[in-house]
């Protein structure tokens, strides 16, 4: 690799990054990141600091697991790549599936569709959603509903279930015929209701509402995050998922339940639909997968939906899509090498427990600075949204938090700002001492 006067001379020139304007990295180039250990990552100037971002809600196992970088090295050792379309397959990929299957046994799920990550995961479900009600002679079923504030990745059919014109504006005219109701979000919503419990009954209402102005026989199916990650870490009622998987059986709407967050143990429970015992009709999972050491997601399919594709007689039952990395080896294999290690820690449980030591660290934050106007969160999943105005809620601006976020990575903090928040998705290696930093850290900033 070329000297580090060549990359601090080069960066954000040649290379645009994901959801940045070009310019402004231009003028204010980011963080380069050259190395990690355990839950701490180390910068170009030698800065070592706690990342409690998790590299991007997905380094659950930290930056040192031996296993997965072993398993990868056997891997492209014996076979670096071989196609998962028609006519072939390859170990890790059968052995991974049979996994996920055991893995997701309470969810309901049977069969995996591999894809590249979390983006490409929406898309298939989305598909085969479609493709589903084809099958079964319900072509008119093509619409779907999503939350405003979802995030599900960035391809023109999942910024188009996004809920944030952040990610869609600059795209339009995106996908026709997807509805958006309002989220669960008690600190901002259009009904100024703060108890959890009514406002998931509010929000239910107003789904229903939405499929009887539609037709519940022209929509496909409702797609949403367990809990709502990149919009800000939106924990909805217990008991408003088995109020939405309700509504759906009603309506015969099938379930998208988007767990590229929530997989994998970072709320407490091994899947945010756990959480609430609901059994969704698809999930989508990457990110923690493999930990982050490849790029690999699966689009995890039910019972229900699987006995419809495999006992089809139609035209319509052949999936005509998929990628050249659907099912890669190497992506397999590191991700049986993740979740044997993700098992065998038991993260879950450390993620409720520290999760747990957390929301009391961010409890007494907002106590002491009246510029937290709310902290929220589930396991290793946390937002404190920073307000200029505790009554109007009204946000700081982008200069502010950016200075909050550079202040507590001088206190030796790695934080993610999103708007007006901070997110918190540190690994789920992290112990109760690390909790402790992310706090001093949030509190430097602060
Ligand atoms: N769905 C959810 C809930 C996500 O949080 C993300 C990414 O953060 C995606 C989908 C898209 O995943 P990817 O960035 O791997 O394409």
């Amino acid at each position: 690799m070329r000297d580090i006067n060549f990359l601090s001379e080069n960066n954000a020139k040649p290379i645009w990054h994901p959801m940045a304007h070009p310019a402004e990295m231009r003028a204010s180039p980011p963080r380069v990141i050259m190395q990690g250990e355990g839950a701490m990552v180390t910068d170009i100037d030698g800065r070592t600091v706690l990342d409690a971002v998790g590299g991007l809600w997905n380094v659950n196992l930290g930056y040192s697991c031996d296993p997965i970088k072993q398993a990868i090295a056997r891997q492209l050792d014996a076979l670096p790549y071989y196609s998962g379309f028609r006519g072939t397959s390859t170990g890790p990929s059968i052995e991974l599936a049979y996994e996920l299957a055991q893995w997701f046994e309470p969810e309901g799920m049977v069969r995996s569709f591999f894809t590249s990550g979390g983006s490409d995961s929406v898309e298939t479900a989305l598909r085969l959603a479609r493709q589903y009600w084809k099958i079964r002679g319900q072509a008119d079923r093509t619409k779907f509903l999503a939350l405003k504030k979802g995030y599900h990745g960035t391809h023109f059919g999942g910024a188009s279930v996004n809920g944030n014109a952040n990610f869609r504006r600059n795209y339009e005219p995106l996908m026709p015929g997807v509805f958006h109701t309002p989220a669960p979000w008690t600190y901002r919503n259009p009904f100024d209701e703060t108890d959890p419990a009514k406002l998931a009954a509010l929000c239910a209402r107003a789904i229903e509402e939405e499929i009887a102005f539609q037709g519940a026989d022209t929509i496909a199916a409702f797609i949403m995050e367990p809990i709502l990650g990149a919009g800000g870490v939106i924990v909805p009622h217990e008991g408003f998922m088995p109020l939405v998987r309700d509504i759906c059986d009603r309506h015969e709407i099938l379930l998208i339940a988007d767990e590229v967050v929530t997989g994998f143990g970072r709320t407490g429970a091994w899947s945010g639909s756990r959480l609430t015992g609901v059994k969704p009709d698809f999930m989508t999972i990457a990110k923690a997968i493999t930990s982050g050491y490849f790029p690999l997601g699966a689009t995890l399919i039910s019972a229900k939906v699987a006995e419809v594709f495999e006992a089809d007689k139609t035209s319509f039952g052949a999936i005509g899509h998929g990628y050249t990395y659907s099912g890669h080896p190497v992506g397999c294999a590191a991700g049986l090498a993740a979740l044997a290690e993700t098992k065998r820690l038991a993260l879950n449980e450390n993620a409720a427990a520290r999760g747990a030591e957390l929301a009391t660290a961010l409890e007494a934050l907002k106590t002491k600075h009246a510029a937290v106007g709310d902290v929220r969160g589930k396991g290793l999943m946390a937002a404190l949204e920073i307000v200029a105005d505790r009554a109007t809620k009204r946000p700081v601006d982008k200069k502010t938090m950016a200075r909050i976020a550079d202040a507590a990575y001088d206190a030796g903090v790695m934080l993610r700002v999103s708007g007006n928040m901070i997110i918190l998705s540190p690994p789920l290696i992290v112990t109760a001492k690390d909790i402790a930093t992310i706090a001093e850290g949030l509190d430097a900033g602060l």
